[in-house]
Protein backbone atom coordinates (compact mmCIF):
# COMPACT_ATOMS: atom_id res chain seq x y z
CA UNK A 1 0.00 0.00 0.00
CA UNK A 2 1.11 3.60 -0.72
CA UNK A 3 1.73 6.00 2.14
CA UNK A 4 1.87 9.79 2.49
CA UNK A 5 3.48 12.35 4.61
CA UNK A 6 0.60 15.04 5.32
CA UNK A 7 1.25 18.08 8.24
CA UNK A 8 -1.84 20.36 9.23
CA UNK A 9 0.57 23.33 9.10
CA UNK A 10 0.65 26.13 12.24
CA UNK A 11 -2.12 27.95 10.97
CA UNK A 12 -4.31 25.37 10.34
CA UNK A 13 -3.95 23.36 13.45
CA UNK A 14 -4.24 27.18 14.88
CA UNK A 15 -7.33 27.63 13.18
CA UNK A 16 -9.31 24.73 14.53
CA UNK A 17 -9.26 23.36 11.06
CA UNK A 18 -7.50 20.15 11.69
CA UNK A 19 -10.80 18.19 11.70
CA UNK A 20 -12.02 19.73 8.87
CA UNK A 21 -8.91 18.75 6.78
CA UNK A 22 -8.75 14.98 8.16
CA UNK A 23 -12.27 14.86 6.95
CA UNK A 24 -11.53 15.29 3.69
CA UNK A 25 -8.99 13.20 3.86
CA UNK A 26 -10.94 10.04 5.66
CA UNK A 27 -14.19 11.02 3.23
CA UNK A 28 -12.17 10.23 -0.15
CA UNK A 29 -11.54 6.85 1.90
CA UNK A 30 -7.81 6.92 2.65
CA UNK A 31 -6.96 5.42 5.83
CA UNK A 32 -4.78 7.26 9.00
CA UNK A 33 -2.13 5.51 10.02
CA UNK A 34 0.06 7.23 12.47
CA UNK A 35 -1.25 11.11 13.51
CA UNK A 36 0.55 13.49 16.43
CA UNK A 37 0.78 16.92 17.31
CA UNK A 38 3.85 18.39 17.64
CA UNK A 39 5.78 21.71 17.75
CA UNK A 40 8.64 21.36 15.05
CA UNK A 41 11.84 22.76 15.84
CA UNK A 42 14.34 24.37 13.04
CA UNK A 43 16.41 21.77 12.34
CA UNK A 44 13.73 19.01 11.33
CA UNK A 45 11.77 21.91 9.28
CA UNK A 46 15.50 22.44 7.30
CA UNK A 47 15.52 18.75 6.71
CA UNK A 48 11.63 18.48 5.59
CA UNK A 49 11.79 21.34 3.42
CA UNK A 50 15.88 21.23 2.43
CA UNK A 51 15.28 21.15 -1.33
CA UNK A 52 14.11 24.81 -0.74
CA UNK A 53 16.94 26.03 1.08
CA UNK A 54 18.49 28.19 -1.35
CA UNK A 55 14.82 29.99 -2.00
CA UNK A 56 14.53 33.66 -0.79
CA UNK A 57 10.98 32.37 0.89
CA UNK A 58 12.94 29.79 2.99
CA UNK A 59 13.59 31.93 6.32
CA UNK A 60 9.75 33.12 5.84
CA UNK A 61 8.86 29.24 5.88
CA UNK A 62 10.88 28.08 8.53
CA UNK A 63 9.51 30.63 10.87
CA UNK A 64 6.12 29.58 9.81
CA UNK A 65 6.36 26.28 10.29
CA UNK A 66 8.14 26.73 13.89
CA UNK A 67 5.39 29.25 15.07
CA UNK A 68 3.16 26.99 17.12
CA UNK A 69 2.33 23.34 17.14
CA UNK A 70 1.53 20.95 13.73
CA UNK A 71 -0.39 18.15 13.07
CA UNK A 72 2.05 15.05 11.03
CA UNK A 73 -0.21 12.64 9.84
CA UNK A 74 0.34 9.37 7.90
CA UNK A 75 -2.09 8.43 5.33
CA UNK A 76 -2.43 5.36 3.42
CA UNK A 77 -4.09 4.13 0.27
CA UNK A 78 -4.40 3.64 -3.00
CA UNK A 79 -2.52 6.70 -5.07
CA UNK A 80 -3.10 8.81 -2.05
CA UNK A 81 0.33 10.94 -2.88
CA UNK A 82 -1.17 12.32 -5.86
CA UNK A 83 -4.39 12.04 -4.36
CA UNK A 84 -3.78 14.29 -1.36
CA UNK A 85 -1.82 16.71 -3.50
CA UNK A 86 -5.13 16.97 -5.69
CA UNK A 87 -7.49 17.34 -2.33
CA UNK A 88 -4.93 19.96 -1.23
CA UNK A 89 -4.93 22.37 -4.22
CA UNK A 90 -2.29 24.48 -5.51
CA UNK A 91 0.42 26.49 -3.47
CA UNK A 92 -1.01 29.38 -3.57
CA UNK A 93 -4.42 29.85 -2.07
CA UNK A 94 -5.17 32.60 -4.40
CA UNK A 95 -5.26 30.37 -7.13
CA UNK A 96 -5.82 27.04 -5.55
CA UNK A 97 -9.20 25.71 -6.99
CA UNK A 98 -12.71 25.90 -5.12
CA UNK A 99 -13.26 23.02 -3.41
CA UNK A 100 -9.89 21.77 -2.47
CA UNK A 101 -8.37 22.74 1.08
CA UNK A 102 -5.99 25.36 0.29
CA UNK A 103 -8.49 27.28 -2.57
CA UNK A 104 -11.44 27.33 0.27
CA UNK A 105 -9.47 27.57 3.20
CA UNK A 106 -6.02 29.09 2.60
CA UNK A 107 -4.83 32.86 3.13
CA UNK A 108 -2.60 35.00 0.62
CA UNK A 109 -1.64 37.69 3.00
CA UNK A 110 -0.61 39.50 -0.01
CA UNK A 111 2.59 40.11 1.48
CA UNK A 112 4.59 37.39 0.48
CA UNK A 113 3.26 35.47 3.31
CA UNK A 114 1.22 32.47 1.72
CA UNK A 115 -1.07 30.62 4.73
CA UNK A 116 -1.76 27.60 2.60
CA UNK A 117 -2.50 25.07 5.88
CA UNK A 118 -1.42 21.88 4.45
CA UNK A 119 1.68 19.70 3.30
CA UNK A 120 1.45 16.74 1.54
CA UNK A 121 4.57 14.37 0.20
CA UNK A 122 5.54 15.13 -3.91
CA UNK A 123 6.72 12.13 -5.00
CA UNK A 124 7.66 8.07 -3.72
CA UNK A 125 10.69 9.39 -2.66
CA UNK A 126 9.76 12.08 -0.79
CA UNK A 127 6.99 10.05 1.27
CA UNK A 128 9.57 7.84 2.22
CA UNK A 129 12.15 10.06 3.45
CA UNK A 130 9.62 12.52 4.77
CA UNK A 131 7.60 9.41 6.94
CA UNK A 132 11.07 8.89 8.33
CA UNK A 133 12.00 12.43 9.06
CA UNK A 134 8.36 12.65 11.44
CA UNK A 135 7.32 9.08 12.26
CA UNK A 136 10.88 7.02 13.00
CA UNK A 137 9.46 4.72 15.05
CA UNK A 138 6.52 3.77 12.40
CA UNK A 139 7.28 0.89 9.73
CA UNK A 140 5.75 2.47 6.54
CA UNK A 141 9.45 3.88 5.09
P1 LIG B 1 4.32 21.77 0.58
O1 LIG B 1 5.72 21.29 0.20
O2 LIG B 1 4.29 22.53 1.88
O3 LIG B 1 3.32 20.66 0.51
P2 LIG B 1 3.98 22.73 -2.11
O4 LIG B 1 4.60 21.42 -2.49
O5 LIG B 1 2.67 23.10 -2.69
O6 LIG B 1 3.84 22.82 -0.54
P3 LIG B 1 6.57 23.95 -2.44
O7 LIG B 1 7.02 24.57 -3.71
O8 LIG B 1 7.15 22.63 -2.04
O9 LIG B 1 4.97 23.92 -2.45
O10 LIG B 1 6.85 25.03 -1.29
C1 LIG B 1 6.84 24.63 0.08
C2 LIG B 1 6.14 25.69 0.90
O11 LIG B 1 6.93 26.88 0.87
C3 LIG B 1 4.79 26.13 0.36
O12 LIG B 1 3.73 25.30 0.74
C4 LIG B 1 4.66 27.50 0.98
O13 LIG B 1 4.30 27.39 2.37
C5 LIG B 1 6.08 28.02 0.87
N1 LIG B 1 6.29 28.73 -0.38
C6 LIG B 1 6.52 28.20 -1.60
N2 LIG B 1 6.68 29.13 -2.54
C7 LIG B 1 6.55 30.31 -1.90
C8 LIG B 1 6.62 31.68 -2.30
N3 LIG B 1 6.87 32.01 -3.57
N4 LIG B 1 6.44 32.62 -1.37
C9 LIG B 1 6.21 32.29 -0.07
N5 LIG B 1 6.15 31.03 0.38
C10 LIG B 1 6.30 30.05 -0.51
MG1 LIG C 1 6.42 20.70 -1.66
Amino acid sequence: KEHTLVLVKPDGFRRGLTGEILRRIESKGYVLKGLKIKQADRALLEEHYAEHRERPFFQGLIEYMSASPLVAIVVEGDRVIEGVRSLMGTTNPTLAAPGTIRGDLGRDWGTGQVENLVHGSDSTTSAIREIALWFPELEYH
